[in-house]
């Protein structure tokens, strides 16, 4: 039984007092959602915000005690030393985070993070005892190209070679069409199926056991609208929302939609 997971990508959005009414909201919402929040009981889905550094201390200071998760959105592939403007693993598991996203489409394409980066920041995260989120998806341009399995495979790929099937006991894969982020555009629920199988099928070679076992989020342009039908396919256990995750209300339509859905197996 895949637990079902829906985590909201802030990107660089926020200031405190519009953290503290978003969060405010989301606790308040996912108490009247099977008292989850109230309860700290994990019910059918659970939920988590991805927050830009600075913010890392007012979110733990309000979601603690609450079944809301919070993760960051980037790690430093190294350990400590003179790496000016990073952050590592072990800072943010200072500050609680349970999660951290590695090689989203803007670090890869803004920053220019390559597969080995990704992987290593993978390791670095698990390292210091956080839950990657590992980013994969194709261009546009790939896509049109027939190439969308190919990019994605080469992606998981890399990070199977440093970390082995092992590595997915404890992590999680977000398929994140670059061509459906912030745009409006959202892959099919069928086009997102495929994917996400392709990727259990490729890592079920290396690990049945964690093929079967690791969670495969859908991300791009998940709307409260769109999230039911996305949800409903036998491959996808939630997903990695960004601007969405900034209104309370639509990230809690998209909660309790993936919380309606049972649980894949
Ligand atoms: C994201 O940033 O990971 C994302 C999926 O963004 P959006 O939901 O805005 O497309």
């Amino acid at each position: 039984m895949r637990a079902r997971l829906v985590a909201g990508n802030w990107k660089m959005h926020g200031s405190r007092a519009a953290n503290a009414s978003l969060l405010d909201a989301l606790v308040d919402g996912l108490g009247g959602l099977g008292g989850l929040a109230k309860t700290g009981k994990r019910g059918g889905c659970e939920c988590a915000v991805c927050v830009p550094f600075p913010f890392l201390e007012q979110v733990a200071a309000r979601l603690t005690g609450t079944s809301i998760a919070w993760g960051a959105q980037n790690v430093s592939e190294h350990a400590a030393g003179a790496f000016t403007g990073e952050v590592s693993g072990a800072m943010l598991a200072e500050f609680g985070c349970r999660y951290v996203i590695v090689g989203h489409s803007e670090r890869r394409q803004l920053f220019g993070e390559d597969d080995a980066r990704v992987a290593a920041k993978f390791v670095a995260a698990q390292a210091s005892g956080l839950i990657p989120i590992l980013c994969v998806g194709e261009t546009l341009e790939a896509r049109e190209a027939g190439r969308t399995e190919a990019v994605v495979s080469a992606q998981l790929d890399a990070v199977l070679a440093t970390s082995g099937a092992a590595g997915f006991a404890r992590a999680v894969i977000a398929y994140e069409p670059v061509w459906a982020i912030g745009t409006g555009k959202t892959a099919s629920a069928e086009q997102a199926q495929a994917v996400h199988a392709l990727l259990r099928a490729r890592l079920a070679g290396q690990g049945a056991s964690e093929a079967e076992a690791v969670r495969i989020l859908y991300g791009g342009s998940v709307k409260a609208a769109n999230a039911a039908a996305i949800f409903a396919m036998p491959d996808v256990d939630g997903g990695l929302i960004g601007g969405a995750s900034l209104e309370a209300q639509a990230l809690l339509a998209i909660v309790a939609a993936a919380d309606a859905q049972p649980a894949n197996t």
